[in-house]
């Protein structure tokens, strides 16, 4: 990040940065509202459907313009993002290091026994207070998101200089690699944008040639409906059969792409106490979510974000994972999975049945 080339705002932008450290943040820096030119593909992204059956990314503003295509056409009055990152690595393995395939696995950022957004937001929310504080503006306006918002909080991390948008999609810090939550707060507030990362990928293409779905259409773009994400989290009911054996054992997201990344090497772990992982949730036995009562699974994930996977879905994921373990010791409890009431369940249960027998 550079340093403010403003003077007079860079004691304002050096005050933001440190009140992000004092709130508990590992990275801040400010973007800038120009128009990105990684966002132009957008609109073409979406009419290929590309986005599956996440309905939200196509939320407009009055005039019918596509909010996440412009942060002009999301927030006009905007003049300024501060973005905000936290490291939530542990020293755990990752997933292309276990081998043990009758155990499922839960993406890394899914391990702790909060809800990163809860958390994130919290933070934010301190660091917007003390914002409004410095601008000693009446008129002062601002929103913060953790995932939520209208906008692609990636493309505003790369041109706050928190890391470049990688191949495979991800924010990569040079020293943090991609283990990042981002949170934004977008403010009236005119500040001095920061430079912005460079991409540092150069010829590497590890993470698109890694993907077992074949979920890359290119460099920087994804098909989120073959991605094992968006299968295992946001997909509700059918999981393509062609996809099914891809998703190996994977029950709530992948962290293939960003495990064999160069970058992630070494990357440096979490000091927030609340992302300390559960050790049951690190590389879980299959046998336990798929005979989960609905009352457990509540309980169990209810300050998780595992919880937006349903129920059914991860039970649904669970039976994949056991069909693709390549092992018979699962055979009964599948038997008695294909009869299951919920009829999600038991159709994939059924499939996993066949590949086994
Ligand atoms: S998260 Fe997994 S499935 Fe999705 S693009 Fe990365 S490697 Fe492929
Ligand atoms: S694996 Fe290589 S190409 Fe992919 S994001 Fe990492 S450095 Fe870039």
């Amino acid at each position: 990040m550079n340093d403010c080339t403003v003077p007079a705002t860079a004691q304002l932008e050096e005050a933001i940065r440190s009140a992000a450290r004092a709130a508990g943040f590992d990275l801040c820096g400010i973007a800038p509202v120009t128009p990105n030119s990684e966002l132009e593909y957008f609109p073409q992204w979406l009419a290929a459907g590309h986005g599956g059956e996440m309905k939200y990314l196509e939320s407009r503003n009055d005039s019918g313009a596509l909010k996440r295509s412009s942060l002009g056409n999301a927030a006009p009055w905007a003049q300024s993002v501060v973005v905000c990152a936290i490291n939530y690595n542990s020293e755990r393995p990752y997933s292309t290091e276990s081998k043990d395939k009758t155990r499922g696995w839960i993406s890394r950022y899914a391990w702790s026994r909060t809800d990163y957004h809860d958390v994130v937001l919290q933070r934010l929310r301190a660091l917007e207070t003390k914002i409004k504080e410095f601008s000693g503006q009446d008129d002062f306006r601002s929103w913060s998101y953790v995932d939520t918002g209208p906008i692609v909080e990636r493309v505003l991390a790369k041109y706050a200089g928190i890391g470049w948008q990688g191949k495979n999609t991800c924010v990569i810090n040079q020293e943090m690699g991609s283990w990042l939550f981002l949170g934004v707060i977008l403010t009236s507030l005119e500040l001095t944008p920061d430079l912005p990362a460079p991409d540092r990928c150069g010829s590497c293409t590890r993470c698109l040639d890694a993907c077992p779905t074949n979920a890359f259409i290119g460099p920087y773009k994804l098909d989120a409906t073959r991605c094992i994400s968006y299968l295992t989290i946001e997909k509700r009911g059918d999981i393509p059969g062609e996809l099914r054996a891809g998703m190996g054992n994977h029950l709530f997201g992948c962290d293939i792409c960003q495990d064999v990344c160069p970058w992630n090497r070494g990357a440096s772990v979490t000091q927030s106490a609340e992302f300390q992982p559960r050790n049951e949730l690190v590389n879980p036995a299959l046998e336990w979510l798929a005979e989960m009562s609905q009352e457990k699974f509540r309980t169990t994930f209810k300050a998780s974000p595992i919880k937006r996977a349903k129920y059914s879905g991860l039970r649904r994921n669970a039976a994949v994972a056991m069909g693709n373990s390549a092992n018979r010791k699962f055979i009964p409890q599948l038997k008695k999975l294909s009869q299951d009431e919920d009829a999600n369940v038991a159709e994939h249960a059924r499939w996993a049945l066949e590949q086994l027998e």
